[in-house]
This record gives C-alpha cells, sequence and structure tokens, in this order.
C-alpha cells in the first residue's frame, strides 16, 4: 500500500454561484509521483504536466489534480460527499500502485501552446465561423484543447493578401505603388482595386499593366536575349535603370524571369 493516511482535510467553497461549488483538499503520508505515467496511460484525458510533476484528470465525474503530496478535487455538494470520494480516490491509487506492474506507463508530458502562438495561426478577423466570437476565445480554447483546429478553416491561412506592384517613372525612379488584394483561396483578384497614377488592365488572367515605351523598349531587347548591361549601351541609360524596368515590367506581366517576360511579349506581338 502506498498511501496509508491523509492529512489536513479542509473542505472549501470555490465559488458563491453555485451549491455544488465546493472542493477539497488534503495531504498524502507518502509521495505518489511515480504514478503520475501509469494514470496517464490509463486515464483518458489525464494531462501530466512537468516543472512542477503534476497530473490533472478526472475520476467519477470529479476533477482531480494531483501533486506528489497533496491531492485537490472539485466540485462537490456537501462535505460528506467529499470525504467519500477522498476514499475513493486514495482506494484507486492504492490499487493502481498494486498492479502498476499490468500497466504500460506514459511518460509524456502535456506542453500547452501559448495562447498568443496560436493566435498568430488564425487571421484574427473574428468571423466566428468556429463557434466562439473572436479569434483569441478560439486561441484560448485551442490551447486547452477544448478545440480542434479543424473547426476554423482559415487556420494558419491568410484568407487575403495584398500584392505590392512598384510603378516606376520613365527614368526608372519609383513614382508609386499598386496594391492589388486578392483572395489566397483561389488567387482571382478581387474587386477592391486601389489605382494610383498609372493605369492597369485587369484581364480574366490576372494582372496585366499598360507598358510604357521605354519599357516596351526595355522588353523587346530582353526579349531577344539582351543582358542588362547590353541593353544599358543600346539605351544609353544606366545599368541600375535597366534594372529596375526588367523588375517593373516582370511586376507589371506577372512573369518570373526573362524567358516568361519573352513569351508575352511574343503572345502579345511585341517583338
Ligand atoms: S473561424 Fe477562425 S477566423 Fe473565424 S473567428 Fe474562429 S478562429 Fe477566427
Amino acid at each position: 500500500m502506498l498511501i496509508k493516511e491523509y492529512s489536513d482535510f479542509s473542505f472549501t467553497q470555490a465559488g458563491v454561484l453555485s451549491t455544488s461549488n465546493w472542493g477539497v483538499y488534503l495531504k498524502l503520508d507518502n509521495d505518489i509521483r511515480q504514478l503520475f505515467p501509469y494514470i496517464n496511460s490509463e486515464i483518458e484525458d489525464a494531462r501530466y504536466y512537468d516543472s512542477p510533476d503534476y497530473i490533472v484528470f478526472k475520476l467519477d465525474g470529479v476533477h482531480c489534480t494531483l501533486y506528489p503530496v497533496e491531492v485537490m478535487a472539485a466540485p462537490f455538494t456537501d462535505q460528506d460527499q467529499a470525504l467519500a470520494f477522498a476514499d475513493r480516490l486514495i482506494g484507486y491509487l492504492n490499487d493502481l500502485y498494486a498492479r502498476r506492474e499490468t500497466v504500460k506507463p506514459d511518460h509524456r508530458k502535456y506542453k500547452p501552446v501559448p495562447v498568443l502562438d496560436l493566435y498568430k495561426l488564425v487571421p484574427g478577423t473574428n468571423c466566428g465561423e468556429c463557434g466562439f466570437t473572436t479569434c483569441m476565445a478560439f486561441a484560448a480554447a485551442l490551447s486547452q484543447s477544448e478545440t480542434a483546429v479543424d473547426n476554423c478553416p482559415y487556420f494558419s491561412k491568410p484568407i487575403s493578401e495584398n500584392v505590392i506592384y512598384p510603378v516606376f517613372d520613365k527614368d526608372g525612379n519609383l513614382a508609386s505603388t499598386v496594391s492589388i488584394e486578392t483572395d489566397a483561396s483561389n488567387k482571382e483578384p478581387k474587386k477592391s482595386i486601389q489605382k494610383d497614377k498609372v493605369p492597369l488592365k485587369i484581364t480574366s488572367t490576372g494582372v496585366q499593366a499598360e507598358l510604357t515605351h521605354r519599357e516596351v523598349e526595355v522588353l523587346r531587347l530582353v526579349a531577344g536575349g539582351s543582358t542588362n548591361m547590353e541593353i544599358s549601351d543600346r539605351l544609353s541609360i544606366s545599368p541600375h535603370t535597366v534594372k529596375s524596368h526588367v523588375v517593373h515590367i516582370f511586376n507589371k506581366l506577372g512573369v518570373n524571369d526573362r524567358t516568361q517576360a519573352a513569351v508575352w511579349a511574343s503572345k502579345n506581338n511585341i517583338l
């Protein structure tokens, strides 16, 4: 027998709103931490914590928190019920100690993810689809395993993206920017588009910009296989300005490299 008796039994009311909101505290005459991995294995949904060692679980519907030599349990409606449960719990622990050779211990510790770390993974729109009124409430519940990731359809996925396109003047200087909000779920441009100075054409295939005369010249040379240095010599502009034109052209056309730009130029008869 591991536990022979307990002491310091106290029966206290944890709140004033409910008649069953009573809890007990008691002290054990022996250190029971060796039982924690067995409880962790045997009782579903038990949570075994580290530093300090303690375990939380439900026995017969009563919430129990066990430290090495201390026990807290709730709720109870009266002291007799609490005393009866104390005996029931001690009996369970002694029985588990007696048959510990037959139970495979589970030493895994429960490490809750901090609420703010989880909050960073939801979009913060407070849409309520998860059943919680705010994303923070959802993150807090998730941290306590009271809800599941699947209940938020947007978990760790942005629901919109803001793509910033630079707009340069004819000398290659940044003149303005164009911000386009896109729906991250289907990558199609949303209707909300903010234009600034340079008109853009929105097509069903994405965003295409009207190229300036200078950009068309640069694009032709890029499509013809010229390097930035060669374009710089040919158009008598600095290599830096050429580079800016090229970046600008890529952004406007939605292409990633010179080959794609050349293909676009070919399709649009800019050769
Ligand atoms: S479903 Fe996701 S985005 Fe919507 S309120 Fe819940 S956590 Fe926030």
